[in-house]
């Protein structure tokens, strides 16, 4: 059996979005900057309320997905026509923007701490101006898997033949994986798809390639070929794990606008400033 070995790491970086959020991201840098299909993945993670409260006032997005993950908190978001909710603790938002939508996504306390991840998925042109919809999927809705030492919350894709509750227009899977010190977990993804593990907490070792131990806030870039291999180090290790199908088009991007061509994205910005968008 082959087993996927480590292409590269990449740290994240501190940067500041929205009213002033500072978060680590962790694609969508220099370093990692398009990992086809995936466009952006930031972490907020922090107990100083002044870090996040500002949040994400109105914007627009149009042309992808975005997936938010909140592990501890909540976000509480709201769209121009009428469409709003509460996520909490362990719930997930699959969001597809489409064709438009125009949302504001405002974190809350919840005992000071904010712990949660925004994922933005990239949509193949046929579908960038679909229909705009939600999925919102509570904690207790999450599928989760568990067997000896090893948690799997399934936010998207399929393990061990367990689907997410959540479909996907790009297909991928979006694990939560927390595994006990030691711990072994094996899943296989079709060659040529990207392979993407963030480590949060703990520590892992990817296959038996003696690579050495990833810490957390670094991102581990895989090789293209076999099966995902993953070892826990002695203190456990919980990390989230992205695979994906390229979607291998041309990607114009300007913000929260994520098109194919420059003339889309033109377009995209006439929408928006007519009141057209969403
Ligand atoms: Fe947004």
């Amino acid at each position: 059996m082959t087993t996927r070995s480590i292409e590269r790491l990449v740290e994240g970086q501190f940067v500041s979005d929205g009213a002033g959020v500072r978060l680590r991201r962790i694609i969508g840098t220099p370093q990692a900057d398009y990992l086809d299909p995936f466009l952006m993945l930031d972490e907020f993670r922090t107990d100083e309320a002044d870090d996040y409260i500002a949040g994400f006032p109105d914007h627009p997005h149009r042309g992808f997905e975005t997936v938010t993950y909140m592990i501890h908190g909540r976000m509480r978001h709201q769209d121009s026509v009428g469409n709003s909710g509460v996520l909490s603790d362990g719930a997930v938002q699959w969001m597809t923007a489409g064709r438009g939508i125009i949302h504001s996504e405002m974190p809350e306390q919840t005992n000071g701490l904010l712990w949660g991840y925004q994922l933005w998925v990239n949509l193949p042109s046929a579908l960038k101006m679909s229909s705009p919809q939600y999925q919102d999927i509570p904690t207790n809705d999450v599928v989760e898997v568990e067997t000896d030492g090893l948690k799997i919350r399934v936010l998207a894709g399929n393990y061990a033949g367990h689907p997410a509750t959540a479909d996907t227009l790009t297909p991928i899977a979006y694990f939560d994986a927390s595994l006990d010190a030691q711990c072994n977990f094996t899943h296989p993804v079709p060659d040529g798809h990207t392979v993407l593990l963030y480590v949060y907490d703990g520590s892992v070792q990817i296959g038996g390639d003696g690579s050495g131990e990833i810490s957390p806030g670094t991102l581990a870039i895989l090789s293209r070929a076999g099966d995902i291999d993953v070892t826990a180090g002695e203190g456990g290790g919980k990390f989230l794990l992205l695979t994906g199908e390229p979607i291998n088009e041309p990607v114009a991007r300007m913000g929260p606008f994520v098109m194919t061509t420059e003339e889309e994205i033109h377009q995209a910005v006439r929408d928006y400033q007519a009141g057209t968008l969403a």
